[in-house]
């Protein structure tokens, strides 16, 4: 799916934090947002989410206008940071959780579920709990969650931040590989301009509520369009 925002303005209160913002996000890539704190990476994601609405503009899925519906008819999957599993159900409870919301039938919800778990690599730990889970593991069994009702768009705000250093290289690559064997359109938003740089197809770079700049990591790099990038990348200037 196809995401698209056409002059889109958030404010909060008489703050703006977003104004007249346009984008698209090309179907079935891993698109990266990347900025320094405070500049507007989850305010955007949760606008595509529909857990925040927008002020003004307009925002699409394909063809689809999608401006005033709620998270739920838009379909998206969603993974943060805290990886905000049910700790009182098992790995594959969690997976099946939003399936039975559905009114997915039992068989059917184990079916995709053990499938989805497969697809993570998390698929031996089925009958484990949350808290017996490095936060590796964790993260796998949130990204099947997200998996499970064939999202639109897979919206992953920070989602390796709480893991440490060989572990979030570790996970990069799964969620690369993940993205590409479903083809789902992925949003991956990071602070950390190597991890932008070495997942996505493309990277939208935002500061202070702008997209500076949005191509591929190596245009990016090679060919930053200001200052302000050039230094955040770290580009060769
Ligand atoms: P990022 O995810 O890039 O760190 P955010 O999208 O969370 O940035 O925040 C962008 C800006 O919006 C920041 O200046 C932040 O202080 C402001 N902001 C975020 N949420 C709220 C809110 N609920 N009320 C007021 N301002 C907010
Ligand atoms: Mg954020």
């Amino acid at each position: 799916m196809q995401v698209r925002f056409e002059d889109v303005t958030l404010k909060f209160g008489d703050r703006t934090v977003l104004d007249r913002i346009n984008f698209t996000l090309p179907s079935s890539e891993l698109i990266s947002f990347l900025g320094p704190s405070g500049s507007g990476k989850s305010t955007t994601l949760y606008l595509i989410s529909g857990l925040l609405d927008a002020t003004e503009g307009k925002i699409y899925f394909d063809d689809k206008e999608v401006t005033n519906l709620d998270p739920v008819k838009r379909g998206v999957g969603l993974v943060f940071q805290n990886y905000a599993l049910y700790p009182h159900l098992t790995v594959l409870e969690n997976i099946m959780f939003p399936l039975k919301m559905a009114k997915v039938s039992k068989k059917e919800r184990r079916r995709i579920a053990t499938e989805m778990a497969e697809l993570t690599k998390i698929g031996d730990q089925l009958d484990k709990y949350p808290r017996q889970l490095s936060g590796g593991q964790q993260q796998r069994v949130a990204i099947s969650r997200a998996l499970a009702k064939s999202p639109s768009i897979l919206l992953m705000d920070e989602p390796l931040s709480n893991l440490d250093a060989r572990l979030r290289i570790e996970m990069r690559e799964e969620i690369r590989r993940i993205q590409k064997e479903t083809g789902v359109t992925t949003v991956f938003v990071t602070h950390d301009q190597e991890e932008a740089l070495s997942i996505a197809d493309h990277v939208m770079v935002l500061d202070d509520g702008e997209i500076q700049q949005m191509t591929d990591p190596v245009t990016l790099y090679e060919d930053p369009k200001n200052l302000f990038i050039a230094k955040f990348i770290g580009s060769p200037i």
